[in-house]
């Protein structure tokens, strides 16, 4: 049988069971009976959610005396993650799960391999069904849609039968109706406050069995039209200029909704006896498991601007078109979704739309660069999210701390009424700054730059009155496209940023990509895969081997500072070898240029980033190579303290402000005072007031920070002697005192400056 025949057979026999007269109980013990014979699985067990708790209902395969005796806690055992998180589990080796929970009672113990998918009722998991096998193995792609595809028709019986009630499945327990706090990370900076409006009233789909398999498949071609042409649409009239990174991200998105793959698929669910609705949902419910599975941050990306179109169509298809968006804000809004495309974000009214909760998203996705643009802070990986948070809440949402409270106590809200205008009048304070510049309290002039990576970041220049780009992070602009950007690309965006300095220097870093900022058409081979990313293939490791790589870019940069200065920086240096060969391929190139009789840049300036220890014990050989050196103290700390930067169980185990890392950066001071090498810092470190102090106490003069942290800094160095503050550093690197912070901290006090 093919597989479209196969779930057909499942689906007809679903059926005729929905439609026969038995009782609900022997509908479903029924059902794991079908599906156990024709996934020709040892097992097949159905659980439902009852008083709060995941009950055993059904089972073929299990001991039956387990059936309404085994009861499972949303999260407990390997139903309950599934119901928690709404996700699918595929498992060759259940008891390899560090979920997996053994209950006696069942007699399971001798199954292996497990899949399990969740039965989702209006957004929420109102039970699971699960197939296990003696034998490890996983489960086919056609045996995961014939569950997904079950657990659809299981979903309307439960709803129609009224068998798990409505206000267990939405679950409102005390902690959707008092206020809560929600953790999450970061995408986009800032505090707002409003009212939560779901992004999507749920599409309810009424008939998940098609009458007419030719009717259904016109149904959805009529769809594709209609959306193909919103997305071009939209791609015409989008309002952020042209060639910006939001031009890739829609183009992205119209490749996905002229994506063929994609409309088979849907085509050869409709062939499996599925209406349109049902075939559109049981696709996106796949790709939702891919893109759990996938561990690529990238690809996960592109998968959420497929889910994106999949909804959009989903609603064109069901005629229940509105998404909040068309409904139009009525008041200052938080935005709940589980993720959101780009090209939804920007449907919604700029002066309405105050922050957006995500239920994932990551600081790569597309929507996060729209939503930079936009202005709009975003919290996103916040768990649980949707089964929080009700419509109409109110919602405080503090970006800059990760966090929202949701329903929060009359006293909370206007606590952060209180930050919200303080924020307010310290940015105000900050932009009257712009022109100030920051001269310290004995009056030496210190940089105070800031890092940008893409065309969107250059308005800050401006705003914050930085004194120019410290660090260029070249790799984003790759990060963010579908394919390899090409040298013409690369030469506008460098073009448009030094349009946009004028004056003011633009330090380029060239491509640190490789490790954990991975591109998928940049795979290394498998047998180079790095078991430890950040120490791996990456940076100027990969570009000096694919130097294509490395050559495309050197001709962009020196292309695109013709007739005007040029500052580029190499990444990961860790041998001064590497910095010679780079500079060699830079060189190389401008010599093709100068042939060719083509413009040239006025001056080039070569730099190295300190990110390795290593390099630190030979600078006496290559400062007097180099024109700048930037310490890269994201890397660098990562390293000395051998502590993954991105794992946040070690994100506050080790202090910025530690003896060590003050004694190696001393020593690296030290080490180049004697040669004409300007010394800065690029890493987040500097951005943060107290450790800013710490820097300039150690002589460091030139600053590389984010654009929020411009204004404060430049107000820090304004307030700070900086011989006192050398000579208290001079003593503490001495004597260490038992805590550096502590320590510092009263020192600033004492003299009334502002370090948090
Ligand atoms: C650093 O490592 O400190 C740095 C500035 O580079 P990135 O954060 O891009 O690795
Ligand atoms: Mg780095």
């Amino acid at each position: 049988m093919t597989a479209a025949a196969s779930a057909r057979s499942i689906l007809t026999q679903l059926h005729e069971v929905m439609a026969s007269r038995m009782h609900v109980q022997g509908k479903l013990d029924r059902v794991v009976e079908i599906i156990g014979e024709t996934l020709d699985s040892e097992v097949c067990s159905i659980y439902l959610l009852r008083d709060g708790m995941l009950e055993l209902f059904a089972t073929r395969g299990l001991n039956q005396a387990a059936v309404h005796v085994t009861r499972l806690a949303m999260g407990e055992g390997l139903s309950g993650t599934i119901a928690d998180r709404i996700e699918t589990l595929n498992l060759a080796e259940a008891k390899a799960h560090p979920d997996f929970l053994y209950r006696p009672e069942t007699g399971e113990e001798k199954f292996n391999s497990f899949a399990g998918v969740p039965i989702v009722h209006r957004e929420r998991a109102v039970g699971t069904l699960c197939v296990q096998h003696v034998d490890p193995r996983r489960y086919e792609d056609v045996e995961i849609e014939a569950l997904q595809t079950t657990a659809m028709v299981l979903s309307e019986l439960i709803a129609n039968a009224g068998l798990v009630d409505d206000e267990a499945a939405r679950g409102l327990t005390v902690e959707q109706t008092g206020p809560a706090l929600l953790t999450g990370l970061t995408l986009v900076k800032g505090v707002a406050c409003g009212d939560a409006v779901f992004h999507q009233p749920r599409v309810t789909i009424d008939q998940i069995v098609a009458e007419d398999t030719e009717a259904e498949r016109q149904r959805v071609y009529r769809a594709f039209d209609r959306m193909r042409e919103q997305i071009d649409k939209m791609t015409a009239q989008a309002e952020f200029g042209v060639g910006g990174e939001l031009e890739e991200v829609l183009q992205t998105y119209r490749m996905f909704a002229y994506d063929e793959g994609w409309a088979r698929r849907i085509n050869s669910a409709i062939d499996s006896g599925l209406t349109a609705e049902a075939a559109i949902e049981r696709v996106q419910q796949h790709t939702r498991m891919r893109m759990r599975e996938i561990d690529d941050p990238l690809l996960a990306n592109r998968m959420h601007d497929l889910e994106d179109l999949a909804n959009r169509l989903l609603r064109i298809v069901s005629g229940q078109l509105g998404t909040a968006a068309t409904q139009g804000l009525r008041r200052d809004t938080i935005l709940i979704a589980r993720n959101l495309g780009p090209a939804e974000l920007l449907e919604y009214d700029r002066r309405r739309l105050k922050g957006v909760l995500l239920e994932e998203g990551s600081l790569t996705a597309h929507v996060v660069i729209v939503a930079r643009a936009m202005g709009v802070p975003v919290l996103g990986r916040v768990r649980g999210l949707r089964g929080v948070v009700n419509d109409g809440d109110t919602i405080l949402l503090d970006a800059d701390r990760a966090s929202a409270t949701v329903r929060p106590a009359q006293p909370m809200a206007e606590d952060f009424a209180a930050r919200m205008a303080a924020s307010r009048r310290k940015q105000a304070a900050y932009v009257e700054l712009r022109d100030v510049e920051p001269f310290s309290r004995d009056g030496q002039r210190v940089q105070v730059m800031m890092n940008a990576g893409l065309r969107d970041d250059m308005p800050s220049l401006a705003l914050t009155g930085a004194d120019g780009i410290g660090l260029f992070r070249t790799e984003f602009q790759f990060l963010v496209s579908a394919t390899l950007p090409q040298r013409d690309r690369q030469t506008r965006l460098y073009r448009d940023v030094l349009d946009t300095a004028g004056d003011k220097p633009v330090i380029f870093r060239t491509v640190d990509i490789g490790g954990d900022k991975a591109v998928p058409y940049l795979r290394p081979g498998a047998a180079e895969l790095d078991e430890n990313p950040a120490m791996g293939w990456r940076a100027l490791r990969l570009a000096l081997e694919r130097e294509g790589l490395l050559k495309a870019q050197a001709r962009a940069l020196l292309e695109a500072a013709a007739g005007r200065p040029l500052n580029v920086m190499f990444p990961m240096v860790s041998e001064p070898w590497e910095f010679d060969a780079a500079k060699a391929v830079f060189e190389d190139q401008l010599r093709f240029l100068r042939l060719q009789k083509k413009a040239l840049p006025d001056q080039i300036r070569y730099g190295a980033m300190l990110e390795v220890p290593a390099l630190a014990e030979v600078l006496d050989q290559l400062a007097p190579r180099l024109s700048f050196l930037s310490i890269g103290t994201n890397d660098l700390t990562q390293f000395l303290f051998a502590a993954d930067r991105a794992n946040p169980k070690l994100a506050e185990r080790y202090d910025w402000l530690s003896i060590s890392i003050m004694r190696f950066l001393n020593r690296i001071v030290k080490a180049t005072v004697r040669y004409p090498v300007d010394l800065g810092v690029c890493g987040e470190m500097g951005g943060r007031r107290l450790e800013a102090l710490a820097l300039l106490g150690l002589g460091i003069r030139r600053l590389s920070i984010s654009p929020a942290s411009v204004g404060p800094i430049k107000e820090l160095v304004r307030k700070v002697d900086l011989p006192e503050i050398e000579e208290a550093m001079a003593g503490f690197i001495h004597s260490p005192p038992a805590d550096l912070r502590s320590a510092l901290k009263a020192w600033a006090d004492e003299r009334e400056i502002e370090t948090d």
